[in-house]
């Protein structure tokens, strides 16, 4: 029998909280799941859980298996003390074939790492009590894909066990993040203009902020010529930014890799203008789900209110996020059709977009290619 009472510095919150709608319907996939968050995630956990962990009191066949699947960091914290010891298949060694935990199964849910307990979902109670799941989970983009209806969001009743806030928010800075990002999912979701154009609009909202942060949409003139889109110029400076992540994120690489190997001795142009027809035909709202999908991107992290991430470079990542999710899906599903496949592209991306520094890497490369004003920027979001 496991401990029955786990006392981490974290409290256990009961509140109303703001969840996007698919959120009553996510229910882990378990076994079926096509790429499990077991297997190759770099999970970390604090010092109190580790030796919370080895000193479980369980049948000596499993707690043999659990002192062996953690081990402690080579310069650990107490937030970040031990990781898991992956298989040489990259599972966790607490991952049992049927899909289920064995850690979760053996000692019960209250034992189980953070992050094991939570994923995909993301609970908040700083700016604001809200909670959604992450899109790197498999279910997570199945159910924002199930409609095409505008993603809503409502109240929920939810317990979790977090870290309360250091310090209070004060409360205007509360009704200030409500407001922005009201501001931001309406000019995102407004379906007479492209997606690409939108995020522009986004990025004139986020300049006007700058001199008068509860500036109102129509007090803004959106007004904007696209520049001309050249696909070829395009390009170059696609594969020069996505060039600054060799090496960085595995799965990253395998997917860049995959997809420059579509333009190798070919023409770009027919390459490319190929892929997006196939992709349009094959996934016919695409956009839409880009759309979606992004919503909860930024639903998830609490954009633009990120910490210690100044605005504009949120903005620059988020435009960054986008050209690399077109660039992929548009060429990782050349020679494929199903849902489930673009499904599976973009949560592979997500496991490096939502779990690591890559916003900020992103955000910086784009600097470094001085590609930040809204001329330049419009140019790679329209491909
Ligand atoms: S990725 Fe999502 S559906 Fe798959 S095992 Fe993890 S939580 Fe479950």
């Amino acid at each position: 029998m496991a401990l029955k009472q786990v006392s981490f510095a974290k409290e256990k919150v009961v509140r109303e909280f703001l969840v996007p709608d698919y959120y009553k319907n996510f229910q882990c996939k378990g076994g079926n799941c096509r790429d499990s968050c077991c297997v190759e995630w770099k999970v970390t956990i604090p010092m109190e859980q580790y030796f919370l962990l080895h000193g479980l009191n369980c049948k000596a066949s499993v707690k043999e298996k659990i002192d062996r699947a953690f081990r402690p960091l080579l310069n650990p914290t107490k937030e970040r003390y031990a990781e898991i010891v992956h298989n040489y298949d990259g599972d966790c060694p607490l991952h049992k074939k049927d899909g289920y935990c064995l850690l979760h199964e053996s000692c019960g849910e209250e034992v189980l790492p953070w992050v094991c307990r939570y994923y995909p979902r993301g609970p908040r109670i700083d700016l604001a009590d809200e909670v959604s799941c992450a899109n790197s989970c498999e279910k997570t983009l199945e159910l924002l894909f199930e409609n095409v209806n505008k993603l809503s969001f409502e109240k929920k009743s939810l317990t979790f066990l977090i870290n309360k806030p250091k310090e209070d928010i004060p409360e205007d800075r509360k009704l200030l993040y409500i407001k922005v990002r009201e501001n931001i999912f309406s000019l995102l979701t407004n379906r007479d203009n492209p997606l690409h154009l939108r995020i522009i609009h986004l990025g004139k909202y986020l300049s006007a902020m700058r001199d008068n942060s509860h500036i109102n949409l129509d007090e803004i003139d959106f007004s904007y010529i696209l520049p001309e889109c050249n696909i070829n110029e395009n390009h170059q400076i696609l594969w020069s930014l996505f060039d600054l992540f060799d090496s960085k994120y595995r799965r990253l690489d395998e997917q860049l890799i995959e997809a420059r190997s579509n333009y190798l001795v070919k023409d770009v142009v027919e390459v490319y203008n190929k892929n997006k027809m196939h992709l349009n035909e094959s996934i016919k709202d695409n956009e839409i789900y880009f759309e979606k999908m992004l919503i909860n991107d930024l639903f998830f992290k609490q954009f633009p209110f990120q910490n210690n991430f100044s605005v504009f470079d949120q903005y620059l990542a988020l435009c960054g996020t986008y050209v690399l999710l077109r660039y992929l899906t548009l060429n990782l599903m050349a020679d494929k059709t199903s849902i489930d496949d673009y499904i599976d592209i973009l949560a592979k991306s997500f496991t490096v977009i939502s779990h690591s520094e890559f916003d900020k890497l992103i955000s910086s490369f784009m600097k470094r290619l001085e590609i930040t004003d809204l001329a330049s920027l419009s140019k790679i979001l329209q491909m």
